[in-house]
């Protein structure tokens, strides 16, 4: 038989494949033909079966599936990171009202598209290749664009809201108004089968701010397209104090009762819910997302209240999102691991390795995406990272799977495929100039904040101006 064409093979590397038996090789090769990884083997097998444009010498790299971030905020926060003081005093809620909307609105829609374009490429750098948008997004179009020109993956959706807080003769309206955007977004970015790069979903702000109705129209399209509908729940107290108070069920016994829950349906950091809550999201195949960083930092009570890791062992579907803090996926695995061992006092909670199952295989399936990516085998698409093993963090190799989550971390990813495109190579984008992107990030942040009316404060005296 002779060898068959292909574009691309990466041979002589390790490679965790992610695929049903987890195989792991210690001198695998991958073919890649247009989008797809056509082989995935031992070296030998894969050079003599495939005869390629290029054969890319793997041998200092151990390759992974591309990371799934099941929860960023690609506009709103990544223009104005570290401006919010870190011990902030008030409530949660005055946080939201006084510090992250009016920065939200600040933005305009070329700082939205500058915003997501610096979120992917971040994510990129850090070999997450795909990623489910929390609900910041405000114009839709250009968020598109400048997540195009990154060449990631990713699922998107304008935030909806749709409660008319203190104004209910408004209801109507703002209902009809959040499933209109919904239908339209749903039909302007379809998803075709998972096939799309970027497609749109219906995402909610979740928390209280959405409307029986609302979240009824968004589960019925999702359904309808194919799709999922992401949304924020209890995080803290306040939303199953609001849930009972205004319908006198828990918040996820409720969505329940709607009949909106799903395994297309994703909700994030679900920390304090109780035992029929658990069992609501068991029964329905709901899934759930855990962002340890950004619980960690606003204190949201997961070492105390978190049942993330039961959540997993009872079959609920568990990944990770970054929240936008850091987008680096390692860095959350080894927080992720280290949490439940330590605050369980129980060194078998969440191993390694079923911690780099939230980011691949985990994640996949609540993306709605399970065939195409999350692991490295035939027919899959190429979404594909190889971390360079020729630095301190990774020398000498010895269980890869062990290294990557409590050694390495972003820092030693080499170059990114996504639908079989390079888009970093040796540590650099490969359609966006960085350097660029830096001093225009620079200049939006700095003209959002300033619209933003907010106070720049530190708690030690920063000296003079920065130098442009
Ligand atoms: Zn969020």
């Amino acid at each position: 038989m002779s060898p068959k064409a292909v574009d691309t093979v990466i041979w002589g590397a390790h490679i965790i494949t992610m695929d049903a038996q987890r195989h792991v090789y210690a001198d695998g090769a991958i073919a890649i033909r247009d989008r797809d990884i056509v082989a995935v083997g031992p070296t030998e097998t894969v050079r003599r079966d495939h005869d390629a444009r290029e054969c890319i010498d793997g041998r200092r790299f151990v390759i992974t599936p591309g990371y799934i971030d099941g929860h960023i905020h690609v506009t709103g926060d990544p223009l104005t990171r570290g401006h919010m003081p870190d011990n902030i005093e008030e409530k949660f809620s005055d946080k939201l009202t006084k510090w992250v909307l009016p920065r939200y609105f600040a933005h305009e829609p070329a700082d939205e598209r500058l915003s997501a374009k610096l979120a992917a490429l971040e994510m990129l750098r850090s070999g997450t290749t795909c990623f489910l948008e929390a609900g910041t997004v405000r114009y839709l179009d250009e968020v598109f664009e400048g997540l195009a020109e990154s060449g990631i993956r990713g699922r998107v959706g304008i935030w909806v809201e749709g409660r008319a807080f203190g104004n209910p003769a408004d209801q109507p309206r703002r209902n009809d108004e959040a499933i209109e955007s919904m239908e339209r977004e749903l039909q302007r970015f379809p998803a075709r089968h998972g096939d799309a790069l970027l497609a749109a979903w219906p995402i909610l702000v979740g928390h209280s701010t959405n409307t029986d109705e609302v979240w009824q129209a968004a589960k019925a399209l999702a359904d309808q397209h194919g799709v999922g509908v992401s949304a924020h729940m209890s995080a803290r107290q306040s939303d199953p104090d609001w849930f009972i108070e205004h319908t006198g069920q828990r918040p996820i016994v409720h969505l329940e009762a709607l009949g909106v829950l799903g395994d297309n349906v994703c909700l994030t950091h679900v920390v304090r819910i109780d035992d029929t809550e658990f069992e609501a999201l068991a029964r329905t195949g709901s899934n759930v997302i855990l962002c340890p960083l950004a619980s960690l930092k606003g204190a949201f009570g997961i070492s105390l209240h978190g049942r993330h890791p039961d959540m997993s062992e009872a079959g609920i579907n568990l990944l990770l999102g970054s929240d936008g803090y850091n987008s680096d996926m390692l860095r959350l695995l080894h927080l992720t691991a280290g949490l439940f061992k330590d605050c369980r006092d129980d060194i078998t909670r969440m191993t390694a390795e079923q911690a780099l199952e939230l980011i691949t295989r985990n994640a996949a399936r609540a993306l709605q995406i399970q065939d195409l990516v999350g692991a490295l085998e035939p027919g899959r698409r190429a979404d594909l990272v190889c971390h360079d093993t020729w630095r301190p963090e990774w020398a000498p190799l010895t269980n890869p799977v062990n290294q990557l989550v409590w050694s390495a971390d972003g820092r030693s990813v080499h170059s990114v495929w996504v639908d079989g495109r390079r888009v970093i190579d040796n540590y650099r984008s490969t359609l966006i100039d960085e350097d660029a992107l830096y001093a225009e990030a620079q200049k939006a942040g700095d003209t959002v904040i300033k619209r933003s009316g907010l106070p720049m404060l530190s708690a030690w005296p920063i000296v003079g101006r920065r130098r442009h």
